[in-house]
């Protein structure tokens, strides 16, 4: 397994990636279960997640609180992760967006309908969530322990849950599938809407082929060709994040010397 430092450039990376793929804007989050520790998992400070940075991840207990006083602004909604952390033993990543290809089909509530292989990679039927439901009038944001952990109920053992009036949850067994799968569910929803636009009946895959083609994640090259053409794109517009030191900055206590800020610094 990569060394903690590798795997937390990989999550900085992540939302990154996320962003420029159009999964998430401003808003939005990608998280990683800590490698050695089941019980905790890191999330960005709050920040654009284009902006993401390795010694900018906070270290959480599964509560959600952090592990240390981050002396930085945290991201509100950050117990979507932990309370679906808790509830899923084996999801190992998070992510949370308010993508635009999604929001036409939770305006109206449609189903989540796999029109090709790769959207396959939302499963079969993924449930919506709607925090009226239970909570009532709220500021729309998952903020509260229950809230979260109402939200992880309703996704089950389900890959995705749509959020009425609010967005996607999409989980998966390393960042780079759960990444994959946000990007990939993404674009189907996208090509959904279009052609509910252009209507007539969707041709849909069948649950078995859906079932199908998802155990292609994880067992194919598909998951590392895309994550390594998507960081390509990141690249090239040199926005990779600054490699993680070995474990996630509190937060400076001396001035850094000017050469290793040099290093340091964003390329
Ligand atoms: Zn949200």
């Amino acid at each position: 397994m990569p060394k903690l430092a590798e795997l937390l450039t990989e999550l900085a990376l992540a939302n990154r990636i996320a962003a420029n793929e159009g999964v998430v804007d401003t808003f939005g989050h990608v998280s990683m279960r800590h490698p050695d520790r089941p019980d905790r998992y890191f999330l960005s400070r709050s920040s654009s997640p284009d902006m993401v940075r390795p010694d900018g991840l906070i270290e959480y207990d599964l509560d959600s609180q952090p592990v240390r006083d981050p002396g930085v602004p945290q991201y509100s909604e950050r117990v979507i992760h932990g309370e679906i952390y808790k509830a899923r033993p084996e999801v190992m990543s998070v992510c949370h967006h308010h993508s635009p290809s999604f929001m036409p089909l939770i305006a109206v509530g449609a189903d989540y309908v796999p029109i090709f292989h790769l959207g396959s990679a939302g499963g079969i039927k993924p449930p919506y969530w709607d925090q009226h439901d239970e909570f009532g009038d709220t500021n729309m944001l998952v903020v509260k322990p229950e809230e979260g952990a109402s939200l992880a109920r309703a996704l089950g053992k389900h890959q995705m849950v749509l959020m009425r009036r609010h967005g996607v949850t999409v989980i998966g067994a390393s960042v780079r599938e759960c990444v994959y799968r946000a990007v990939q569910t993404c674009r189907n929803a996208e090509y959904q809407v279009r052609a509910i636009a252009i209507g007539g009946t969707i041709a849909s895959l069948s649950p078995g082929e859906t079932e199908r083609c998802g155990d292609v994640i994880g067992k194919t090259t598909g998951v590392t060709r895309s994550w390594d053409s998507w960081a390509l794109r990141i690249a090239k517009a040199g926005g990779l994040p600054a490699a993680a030191k070995a474990k996630p900055a509190k937060r400076a206590k001396k001035k850094t010397k000017p050469g290793k800020r040099a290093k340091a610094r964003r390329r």
